[in-house]
């Protein structure tokens, strides 16, 4: 009888001291403001019952791989590998897109550590409905439960899945779950931040939201379930005529190589031309900046990334920049919207909204950063946060109940 009570006392400690279950969920270029157009009832009660950012500070370049995945690991791009959604390997000569999906599932490009891998390393099981970085070939650097990426994935079934997973037995279920939705990003390119279109856009995502509301009592742990909404970056107003075209202002003197384009470009100039090509460039600089190699500030976080080449150009916001082919498919192309800007435009800033038993209730906060997500995270599972990422938790963890005072 001691013993049964032993094994029960034990059994109820191991339940009770086991952390809350985590759900991150990705509004994709979901801007800083658009939970203030009226159109998101479902986001606003939430708001009220947790914690609101003024906004959510995106990395350099203001992207949707190199964000996402710097939340989920807590560093910048020049540290976690991913520095644009398609970029060169001069090293190897490779090419990574996120189109191409023998690159995307490639781990070695992944040189950060997931938060799904630091969850699992502590015996947390780990799940994933989209999240870049999450498919990699590698068992162990992968979530246990994983999707591959289908843009057309219904939004219901993308919310089903996760409600399925939580109604695993208590041995075989996920404790954190990421969650992705594109459809802001998508309208706001094609229409642009401020139409009606992308409102549309807002609506949808607050019903999914509803939706997963509605389910997750299904689950019967409903009031452990802590759910963090966050935004990659955002998105600004740009039109087809603002372009730079660098072919043309470095003309046919010069032998260079291009290795990106948007906001920003990559110049690989032939040997001995690099400070020629340079000036031509710091010459005439007109809504974008050149750097060469060692020179980049400090602020885009870049320049120890074995990928850079030895110029880079960065557009100014609402600029894009890149080659006379570029511009071509650009003005095709004929987007309204836009993002990859500075990160410190607070047009490219995101948003951070969370509730659920770890976070303080109706707290709102200034500008928060991503790169802080990955430790707040650790903070939630009571992992010890690793010093060599670049997110710190001393930024971020008074959101938490446990560290209100
Ligand atoms: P962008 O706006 O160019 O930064 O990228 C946005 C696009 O990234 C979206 O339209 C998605 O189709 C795509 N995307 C988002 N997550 C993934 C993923 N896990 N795998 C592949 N593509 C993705
Ligand atoms: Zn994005
Ligand atoms: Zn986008």
């Amino acid at each position: 009888m001691k013993k049964l009570f032993g094994i029960l006392l034990l059994l109820n400690f191991t339940l009770f001291s086991q952390p809350n279950y985590t759900i991150l969920i990705s509004f994709d270029g979901f801007r800083h403001d658009y939970m203030e157009r009226g159109l998101t009832p479902t986001l606003k009660e939430i708001e009220k019952n947790g914690v609101r950012a003024a906004s959510l500070r995106p990395v350099y370049p203001s992207k949707t791989f190199p964000n996402h995945y710097s939340i989920i690991t807590g560093l910048y791009p020049e540290n976690h590998g991913i520095i644009a959604n398609t970029f060169y390997d001069p090293q190897t000569d490779e090419t990574y897109t996120i189109g191409d999906s023998t690159k995307v599932t490639n781990a070695k490009w992944y040189t950060g550590e997931a938060f799904w891998e630091t969850a699992q390393r502590n015996g947390i099981i780990a799940a994933s409905y989209f999240w870049p970085g999450s498919e990699v070939k590698l068992d162990y650097r992968r979530p246990r439960y994983y999707m591959k990426y289908d843009h057309d994935r219904p939004y219901k079934t993308r919310v089903d899945g996760v409600i399925d997973w939580l109604k695993l037995p208590y041995s075989e279920r996920p404790r954190f779950i990421t969650l992705y939705f594109d459809a802001a990003d998508s309208y706001g390119h094609n229409y642009g931040p401020d139409s009606d279109s992308l409102n549309h856009a807002i609506g949808i995502l607050d019903r999914i939201t509803s939706y997963l509301l509605s389910r997750l009592p299904e689950t019967g742990i409903e009031d452990s379930v802590n759910l963090i909404f966050v935004s990659d970056h955002g998105m600004t107003q740009v039109d087809t005529s603002k372009y730079i075209d660098v072919e043309q202002i470095i003309g046919n003197e010069y032998k260079v190589k291009f290795w990106n384009w948007g906001t920003f470009v990559l110049i690989q100039p032939e040997k001995d031309q690099t400070e020629a090509v340079y000036k031509k460039l710091k010459q005439n600089e007109k809504h974008f900046k050149s750097y060469r190699k060692d020179e980049i500030p400090d602020f885009y976080h870049f320049s120890s990334s074995p990928l850079l080449s030895d110029i880079i150009l960065v557009s100014d916001l609402g600029w894009e920049i890149g080659t006379t082919a570029h511009r071509k498919r650009y003005i095709k192309w004929n987007a309204h919207g836009n993002h990859g800007f500075e990160k410190d435009q607070l047009d490219m800033h995101g948003f951070f909204l969370a509730a659920g038993p770890d976070f303080r209730k109706g707290y709102k906060t200034g500008t928060l950063w991503n790169i802080d997500i990955y430790p707040l995270l650790c903070e939630i599972f009571g992992i010890p946060v690793r010093s060599n990422i670049d997110g710190r938790a001393e930024r971020i963890r008074f959101l938490l109940t446990k560290n209100a005072f």
